[in-house]
């Protein structure tokens, strides 16, 4: 009984036009909140949102945890003990449930948050920009200003400064101005006008294009901003010296599953290991691995191992899969639009891996407006010479493997977007798993080895030719 009057009070006196400000040194997030008893309460599906975090809830139990960065927090509704990493705490007053949603007080919460540093305004401000965020991307650094409502943007340059104004846009000049510079941005500043906004991001020199993206979420500008890049010389294209090797799914991710059991996971990370042994002892290259066991690494972190590693050629590895059992053979793939409809289906279950990821369904679309910006991006640098892998790679595999043949395709796969604008990139895909032979064959010591050694001797006259081409061209 208590506890219905408790909720009723609390229901009765929550006002949600009312909203709290949760500040960190990258970002700013207005979060839906309501005061209550000298209290900051903010349901848990904001907190989930604002920190990035997983929210899951058992309701066998009625437990729910929010998970990020490796850290968990559990609650119970009007349980004043919560759990933070397998540590107890307490709250003064518990968290309360109201019209389905679970609120916290977060003013008590905060010191207890592992997931991220920040500090929370109490605001009942009338703003309707509500924070923005930069990243630094392969490509270049991606401005994203989040809207309550659709707002027109217009962006200027001007002596180092990319100016935005946001017509009809309130925003709060402090919360904008204590956002920490990263990438091609040093210094952010926010001022509010009589009918406008405008933020105004000071650039490190050399930032001189560009652009604002039509996003698929009205309520979100999207800006790029990146250096008109130097054309590098042929030589340093040309040296081929470190490898990135990306054994595809792994951990909750199992990939395509064959009729006795065989996983697609295993198969390849095996086949990679085996290859990254060959091209180290063989070639004296670098290699680097995306994962070396059976762990779950989200596409987006692939592309930046592969980046961040230096990588110079990136090969993905992955077994097929077919409704159809007789479906047999190896193809490999470099990145463009899907040609063919079995291609597309290919991309299309190898993109499947974004569903094990624990992101939650706004920072999806924020992949989805990353991969067209990629996509416009993609300069033909590396068109040609992904293509020209893919060539030799499938020409040694179907020799060393007598496989049937089913040549180099082309088809979006997301792994590949974030690498292309890099390095040379290609997706191979090893045999049918889903057919009972290749299966079979996929199982064994002898056909992994015989793998490795085809997909070794692809990179390696990959690289030759290259190498030949530029010492022909230095001997003109
Ligand atoms: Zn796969």
């Amino acid at each position: 009984m208590s506890l219905i009057v408790c909720l009723f009070v609390l229901g009765s006196h929550m006002s949600f036009a009312s909203d709290a400000l949760w500040v960190t040194a990258d970002t700013s997030y207005h979060l839906r909140a309501s005061e209550l008893g000298g209290h900051i309460w903010v349901p848990l599906s904001e907190l989930s949102r604002a920190w990035e975090a997983g929210l899951e809830w058992d309701f066998a139990t009625m437990r729910v945890t929010l998970t990020s960065d490796g850290h968990r927090m559990e609650f119970v509704p009007e349980d004043p003990f919560f759990v933070v990493d397998g540590r107890i705490h307490h709250l003064p007053v518990p968290p309360r449930m109201l019209k389905g949603e679970l609120y916290l007080p977060l003013d008590l919460l905060l010191p207890y948050v592992p997931f991220v540093r920040g500090k929370l305004k109490w605001k009942k401000g009338e703003v309707n920009i509500l924070g923005v965020s930069i990243e630094e991307r392969a490509n270049g650094t991606l401005i994203v200003v989040r809207t309550l409502e659709p707002l027109r943007a217009e962006a200027a340059l001007a002596s180092g400064w990319l100016h935005l104004t946001l017509y009809r846009g309130r925003l709060d000049t402090t919360a904008m101005g204590s956002l920490r510079p990263k990438g091609a941005v040093r210094e952010v500043r926010a001022y509010q006008y009589s009918h406008s906004a405008q933020i105004s991001f000071r650039l490190k020199p050399g930032v001189s294009e560009y652009r604002i993206y039509p996003s698929p979420d009205p309520k979100k500008v999207v800006v790029l901003l990146w250096r008109r890049p130097k054309k590098p010389r042929k030589q340093e294209m040309w040296a081929y010296r470190t490898v990135v090797i990306d054994p595809g799914h792994g951990g909750r991710d199992e990939g395509a599953v064959g009729p006795t059991g065989l996983k697609e996971k295993d198969v390849v990370l095996d086949i990679a290991l085996r290859l990254a042994k060959l091209l180290r002892e063989e070639l004296g290259m670098q290699v680097v691995l995306t994962r070396t066991e059976d762990v779950f690494v989200p596409l987006q972190e692939r592309a930046r191992i592969a980046v961040n590693g230096g990588g110079q050629l990136f090969v993905s590895l992955h077994c097929n899969s077919s409704k159809n059992p007789k479906v047999a053979g190896v193809e490999t793939y470099f990145l463009s639009d899907a040609k063919t409809e079995d291609a597309r289906e290919v991309a299309k279950r190898e993109n499947a891996s974004l569903r094990f990821e624990e992101v939650i369904p706004s920072l999806k679309e924020d992949n989805f407006t990353l991969k067209d910006i990629l996509t416009d991006m993609l300069s033909d640098q590396f068109l040609k010479e992904s293509q020209k892998l893919a060539a030799c790679i499938q020409e040694e595999l179907v020799r060393g493997l007598g496989l049937e043949d089913r040549g180099v395709k082309q088809a979006g796969f997301y792994v590949m977007l974030g690498t292309e604008a890099a390095m040379p990139s290609v997706l191979v895909e090893l045999g049918f798993i889903s057919n009972r032979r290749e299966e079979r064959l996929l199982k064994t010591s002898a056909f992994r080895r015989r793998a490795a050694l085809a997909l070794f001797r692809g990179i390696r006259n990959f690289k030759e030719q290259q190498e030949r081409a530029i010492a022909l061209q230095g001997g003109r």
